[in-house]
């Protein structure tokens, strides 16, 4: 069987003919020339319409396409000019080529396919491409997607940040976490008003207007841009967010109060108790447990901390809101009169957001909450596996491409 008859299987061009297959002058590479049929009409790349041919280059043109057995495997082909009523003398559109991409459109495909699973680095090297290529197809299929995608009726959104770059650089991430789709939508290069409200001119006012839950932190800039532009929804403070403030404090008072006893020189009984005072009982090994029992026999501040972050999970097992209200209540005036500064300031911060923080048991079930915490999780792992990806572009492409479940364009044959 010859080459060109499998390519008229896979990858049949309406309109062209593939011609004999010969090695270039160094045996790596495949060439497989394809010239117009007879009498076809060529397309206008200006307007996308059949027109009138006007010349044709003598520089053929190479387009990279899907290589096997070790060679790389490239179409070669001589572009026509046409002569559009419309455009004028333009190049013309070739259907398996996208603009100036060097590569074919199912190559692009493919790359794409691989550069989910694997870095752009290690695609790029699987593939005896560049990393360049690897970028090109990722940006193609992604143009291509935001193009087609469909982005209403949309029920719920939660809004994250991640940390990118060197020091405090901030995007802004705002996925769709609808119970039978969640995808992302949108990425903000900083976490200010201006940008958020980029993300909803991006979607527009009529989907705007049916988002019933936004679900975010406590990030003022956020919170200001949800009640401005989509005030019909109800926001909801995440619960994983909210968590973690508490937390974070707790870390902080162990960490000073651990540094106040070496001073002092007592018994360093809180060395090590990281994790024990952080992860829940049931989550600690043998050791661990061992260690949280015989620290709260002491009377620490830590241990008191610890006893209140321990409370506190009981919040989200109400299924009322208004005892979720009388608990949250309780639980922040017993700190409030703990004497311990980070806890405290951490209950001022509840208090503040009291209506916003029971938003999530008046949601309850409408979403599922941990479905942001995983997305930006895997965003996380995206931006590491594209190490060395510095720029913003390149970090929204990588972003899109893994998290947007963006439409691709269909296919004769599967290639992958
Ligand atoms: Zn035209």
């Amino acid at each position: 069987m010859r080459l060109p008859r499998i390519l008229n299987q896979c990858h049949p061009i309406p309109g062209f003919v593939y011609g004999q297959a010969r090695f270039a002058e160094d045996e790596q590479a495949v060439l497989i020339p394809v010239r117009p049929r007879k009498r076809s009409a060529a397309i206008c790349s200006g307007c996308h319409r059949p027109v009138p041919g006007y010349d044709q280059s003598r520089t053929p043109r190479r387009f990279e396409f899907i290589g096997f057995w070790g060679y790389l495997v490239f179409l070669v082909y001589c572009m026509r000019r046409v002569n559009c009523g419309h455009c004028g003398v333009v190049v013309e559109e070739v259907p398996w080529g996208a603009g100036k991409h060097s590569s074919t459109k199912v190559y692009m495909h493919f790359l794409g396919h691989w550069a989910r699973k694997l870095s752009w680095k290690e695609t790029a090297e699987e593939f005896r491409t560049s990393w360049d290529k690897v970028h090109d197809a990722v940006a193609y299929l992604v143009a291509w997607g935001l193009e087609h995608r469909v982005l209403g009726p949309i029920r719920a959104i939660g809004v994250d940040e991640i940390q990118y770059g060197k020091g405090h650089k901030y995007l802004s991430l705002v996925y769709q976490i609808d119970l039978n789709c969640t995808r992302l939508l949108w990425i903000g290069k900083e976490r200010t008003v201006k940008t958020f409200r980029e993300f909803f001119a991006m979607i527009g006012p009529e989907v705007s207007a049916k988002i019933e839950f936004v679900c975010s932190d406590m990030w003022k800039p956020y919170l200001g841009v949800n009640r401005d532009k989509c005030s019909q929804a109800l926001n909801i403070l995440d619960r994983f967010h909210i968590v973690a403030k508490v937390n974070k404090a707790l870390d902080d008072i162990r960490a000073s109060e651990a540094r106040r006893m070496k001073q002092d020189g007592y018994e360093p009984v809180l060395t090590k108790s990281r994790w024990c005072l952080l992860k829940r009982p049931e989550n600690l090994d043998a050791k661990q447990k061992l260690k949280l029992k015989d620290l709260v026999r002491y009377n620490l501040q830590s241990v008191r901390a610890y006893l209140l972050k321990e409370d506190f999970r009981h919040l989200w097992n109400y299924e009322s809101t208004t005892w979720a209200g009388k608990f949250l209540d309780r639980w922040c005036h017993q700190v409030m009169c703990s004497r311990i500064e980070p806890l405290k300031k951490v209950a001022r911060t509840l208090r503040a957001h009291r209506e916003l923080i029971l938003n999530y048991f008046r949601a309850r079930k409408e979403f599922s909450s941990g479905v942001i915490e995983g997305l930006n999780n895997k965003a996380k792992v995206t931006m590491r596996k594209s190490y060395g990806f510095r720029t913003f572009r390149v970090t929204e492409l990588a972003l899109y491409h893994s998290l947007g479940k963006l439409p691709e364009p269909e296919l004769t044959h599967r290639f992958f």
